[in-house]
């Protein structure tokens, strides 16, 4: 994956620069401690050819709580990030695209508070709507951290750590992601996205507490509240997440994608006739705004 060229732009401080003429600080904060926030956002070539960022509010107004959350200086207005983010997009001649904004720490050895902080927003470009293969899964040996120990509703890099090890781990056994556990041994989240099982025609998903409640489960549920399907949220064990009718994962940049098998255990109901095909072309709608509703916040 080739995420930039001699001709890609970013922005950064307010300025428009080449990304392969950016430096970072070796001695940041962020590098050394994993101390940084930063956000997932997708844009999309919409069925009307505009370009159009999805929930681009929520997104950045994520950013800020995160950023405030780690008490990171943070005094971007979101009006303004949106509108950057667009021309940033235009500039590098992008509409498909995956949009990653980070706020970062100076250089700073020590762990005190820092008096300002960085930003940068990073643009490339993605494949239209991927969810097409399913995926075999496996229950993680690692669990979510303790939402005692970190921020968990904070989208910062430190906490990627822990994803970075699950996904190795599935990965270097075969499978094609993990399924992490809460500190508690429920059912949290996969290393990049949220998860929802059905089973009686009603989806299931862990509720807030363990994870990071993402804006594409939130447009999930929105999905099914207009059509009347039943969202429980809750705690579950990773028994009754085998023993559903099927299973999918759902994230900004995974968007929704079902699940051949957990832990080997295969999902007997085809994916065709899942209430998760339904949320994915539904989902796949809304983005690219085929369903002529006006882009949601
Ligand atoms: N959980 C984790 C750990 C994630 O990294 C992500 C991706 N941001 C999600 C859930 C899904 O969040 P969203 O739908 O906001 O992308």
């Amino acid at each position: 994956m080739t995420y930039y060229n001699e001709h890609t732009l970013i922005w950064r401080d307010g300025q428009f620069v080449k990304a392969a003429d950016t430096v970072t600080d070796l001695y940041s904060q962020s590098l050394h401690y994993g101390y940084a926030v930063f956000e997932g956002i997708r844009s999309y070539r919409t069925a009307g050819g505009e370009t159009r960022i999805f929930k681009p509010v929520a997104h950045f107004e994520r950013l800020r709580h995160s950023a405030r959350a780690l008490n990171l200086p943070y005094e971007h207005r979101t009006e303004d990030l949106i509108a950057t983010t667009y021309e940033l997009l235009e500039r590098n001649n992008l509409q498909d695209a995956y949009i990653r904004p980070i706020v970062y720490a100076p250089a700073n050895m020590t762990f005190n508070l820092n008096t300002r902080s960085h930003i940068a927003i990073e643009v490339w470009e993605m494949a239209p709507f991927l969810g097409e293969k399913l995926l075999r899964v496996m229950t993680s040996s690692f669990q979510r951290p303790n939402p005692r120990a970190f921020r968990i509703e904070a989208k910062a890099s430190g906490h990627y750590v822990n994803s970075i090890l699950a996904s190795q781990e599935a990965k270097a056994k075969g499978y094609d992601e993990a399924l992490l556990t809460d500190m508690h041994g429920f059912v949290a989240e996969g290393p990049g996205a949220n998860v929802f099982f059905e089973a009686e025609g009603r989806l299931f998903t862990p509720a807030a507490g363990h994870i990071l409640t993402g804006i594409t489960r939130a447009t999930v549920i929105e999905i099914c509240r207009e059509r009347g399907i039943p969202v429980e949220e809750g705690c579950f064990t990773v028994e009754e997440a085998r023993r559903a009718d099927a299973a999918f994962f759902c994230g900004t940049a995974a968007e929704v994608i079902g699940w051949q098998s957990l832990d080997d255990s295969v999902y007997r109901k085809p994916w065709e006739s899942t209430i998760g095909r339904l949320v994915q072309e539904a989902y796949k709608d809304r983005v690219i705004e085929k369903d002529h509703q006006l882009a949601t916040v």
